[in-house]
């Protein structure tokens, strides 16, 4: 699971997250829903360590990520689409990623074929549409089958066939009982893809519910 206690994020004068505290727990898709510059971005990262924490702390597992002892196997991510080694096979781009993490060759084929995209795993990455690099992302962050997905802003940006299918994977992950944390700007999109939502503005809490109570109250 993801816990986030009393976190605050400041870049030099900017406070990026302001005291946020929220728990997700596995089984199901939690929306984190705010405007653009809410702190979604920033919070994943603490999340990651690719920043770190002013105050506060942001774990996985119960745990900091500088402190989990196999990252890949915990906690994966999708923060960037556009990251992805153009000159490179989707199938190399994978295989590269798994060695460098100490894990197996024959779980690429399965992370590809998961995503919807063994029929090109032989192709160049670069050529991918932007559906296409954006499950390849997800592929890259299902490499060590870990049991907590973060997912910034997955289908900003793609078409209506492409939502679906990113939707239709994050449902299965939650299905399968990992915890699926999904930022959107978008309340529309995270009704049809959240069964709870954490809703920040300014770095802060602004609600913790589940989206049918939510529904309800409209
Ligand atoms: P409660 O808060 O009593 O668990 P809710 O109606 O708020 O009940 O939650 C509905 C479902 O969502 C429950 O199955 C619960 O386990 C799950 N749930 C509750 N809080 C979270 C959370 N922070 N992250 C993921 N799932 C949650
Ligand atoms: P969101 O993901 O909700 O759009 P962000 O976490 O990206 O929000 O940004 C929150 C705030 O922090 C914004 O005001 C943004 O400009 C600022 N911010 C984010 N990253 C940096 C950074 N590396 N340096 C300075 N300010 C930043």
């Amino acid at each position: 699971m993801i816990e986030i206690r009393e976190l605050t994020k400041r870049y030099g004068g900017t406070v990026a997250v302001d005291g946020l505290s929220f728990e997700v727990r596995p089984g199901a898709v939690t929306g984190f829903l705010g405007p653009n510059g809410a702190g979604k971005s920033t919070t994943m990262r603490v999340l990651l360590g690719l920043d770190a924490a002013t105050s506060g702390e942001a774990l996985v597992n119960g745990r900091r990520y500088v402190e989990l002892r196999r990252p890949m196997r915990e906690v994966g991510a999708l923060l960037d689409a556009g990251a992805v080694h153009g000159g490179r096979t989707a199938f190399d781009h994978l295989r590269w990623l798994a060695r460098s993490n100490g894990i197996g060759t024959r779980r690429v084929a399965e992370v590809l074929e998961r995503v919807g995209l063994a029929g090109v795993a032989r192709k160049r990455a670069g050529g991918f549409s932007l559906g296409m690099r954006q499950r390849l992302g997800i592929a890259a962050a299902l490499l060590g089958d870990p049991g907590v997905l973060l997912f910034d802003e997955p289908v900003n940006g793609l078409d209506p066939d492409g939502v679906r299918w990113i939707r239709g994977l994050m449902r299965g992950f939650a299905a399968e009982g990992r915890t699926v944390l999904v930022s959107s700007h978008l309340m529309s999109e995270m009704e049809l893809t959240a069964d709870r939502l954490v809703v920040i503005g300014r770095g802060r809490l602004i609600a913790d519910t589940s989206v049918r109570e939510l529904a309800d109250r409209f």
